[in-house]
């Protein structure tokens, strides 16, 4: 059986939160291929301040390049319309036959989850990895935690590691105002946002 990871996201841009959760449960679970999957068009999001698919996907690519195990998807991105978690998994267990997937997110996801759609499918279909994040109170993480458990009767994996006080919202802050972010992102990143002078 082969046992992947799925980190979906924004990436608006990507940064090192992102390949540092990524990395971590590659590492703790054993995976052997993490996929990094952008959204499409987010429906709880302003897709104003949203960069276009493509140009979030080759920031995604130019992150990922060089790290064995690290691969972009752009199932998302070329999909018409909504993308929803329950059917980006359905997808991918198609696609993989034997597969265990792991779907790793921050602590915003576990304390979101009763907006998402068809949350016992995402649960029966993935193992849901939940990474602490600046911002979220440990008892009421682990409140949720137990919550979640008890109402689908499915393990969560809550990790309580480094924390990464790192997002896209206040890198695409620190641009406009002209502020440093550079180590914040991948330096492939940093000079593809630099030469195209994105978020500005
Ligand atoms: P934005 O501020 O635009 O929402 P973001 O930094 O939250 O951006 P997303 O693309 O929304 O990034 O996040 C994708 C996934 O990565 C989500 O599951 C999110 O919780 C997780 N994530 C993002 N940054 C971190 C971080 N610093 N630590 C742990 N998890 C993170
Ligand atoms: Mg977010």
């Amino acid at each position: 059986m082969k046992k992947i990871g799925l980190l979906g996201g924004t990436f608006n841009p990507i940064h090192n939160g992102h390949l540092y959760i990524a990395s971590e449960a590659k590492a703790k679970f054993d995976l052997e291929e993490i996929i990094f999957m952008p959204a499409g068009n987010p429906p709880h999001k302003r897709s104003r301040e949203i960069l276009s698919g493509i140009m979030r996907s080759e920031m995604v690519k130019a992150a990922v390049e060089g790290y064995t195990g690290f691969t972009l998807c752009d199932y998302e991105i070329n999909k018409k319309g909504y993308s929803y978690t329950f059917e980006t998994l359905q997808h991918l267990n198609k696609l993989y036959e034997d597969v265990e997937i792991y779907f790793i997110t921050g602590a915003d996801c576990l304390m979101e989850l009763s907006s998402w759609r068809r949350v016992e499918e995402i649960l029966e279909l993935s193992k849901f990895v939940v990474f602490k994040r600046p911002g979220y109170n440990l008892q009421e993480l682990l409140k949720q935690k137990e919550k979640v458990e008890k109402h689908y009767n499915k393990e969560i994996f809550f990790l309580d590691l480094l924390e990464m006080d790192i997002s896209s919202t206040d890198i695409r802050r620190r641009i406009k105002n002209s502020e440093e972010y550079r180590f914040f992102l991948p330096d492939r990143v940093y000079r593809i946002i630099e030469k195209l002078n994105l978020y500005r």
